[in-house]
């Protein structure tokens, strides 16, 4: 790549910190499961602890907090990156 093409991309995204567990879990699932565990985390009808149940049972480990913290927009992923996709009120 050439430096005109660097300029014309633009510099890469700078990600401060980690993303917290439950985003890693986002990207690491298979994105059938992935869009399954999105929709559980954007359903009210689903409980943090229901969710986390649900995750363990299918033998990934993710914190309750994280969960709750990553639905609030409150986990170190959503506080450190602009380039999630922010939760609907
Ligand atoms: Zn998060």
């Amino acid at each position: 790549m050439s430096l005109a093409q660097r300029a014309d991309r633009g510099p890469d995204p700078v990600v401060h910190g980690s993303p917290c567990s439950v985003s890693i879990l986002l990207r690491t699932l298979p994105p059938d499961e992935s869009a399954a565990l999105q929709q559980m985390l954007d359903d009210a009808g689903w409980s943090a602890s229901a969710i986390h149940d649900a995750v363990t049972a299918e033998g990934y480990s993710v914190g309750r907090q994280t969960i709750t913290k990553h639905r609030r927009s409150a986990c170190r992923c959503r506080r450190s990156s602009p380039y999630l996709r922010p939760t609907s009120p």
